[in-house]
């Protein structure tokens, strides 16, 4: 599936809403995707990836699956998994970008 950013947005705040997420970040500039290491070809600057944050690992874990469920790729962020990255493309052939 081709995902336009319409699409994506309306995915990302159906799970937001179901699982009290929220986002902290979404559509990069270069420069700021520069400064916090994102990768040069990194979804966050064609506001097709967000990083978003929860409560609980609970939450995290169920918003985690909806996605995947959805067709898009889910990463945990850090160990704590409170906190997920989704985008729109599986990077398989290249390292996430974060
Ligand atoms: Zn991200």
């Amino acid at each position: 599936m081709s995902w336009t950013v319409g699409q994506f947005a309306e995915t990302i705040a159906t799970g937001r809403a179901r699982y009290a997420g929220n986002i902290s970040n979404w559509g990069r500039e270069p420069e700021h995707n520069r400064s916090v290491g994102g990768h040069r070809d990194s979804q966050h600057l064609m506001d097709l990836a967000v990083d978003m944050w929860f409560h609980n690992s609970l939450n995290a874990a169920l918003a985690f699956d909806f996605y995947k469920r959805q067709g898009l790729w889910v990463k945990f962020i850090r160990d704590d998994k409170l906190s997920i990255h989704v985008q729109v493309l599986d990077p398989s052939t290249r390292d996430p970008d974060l």
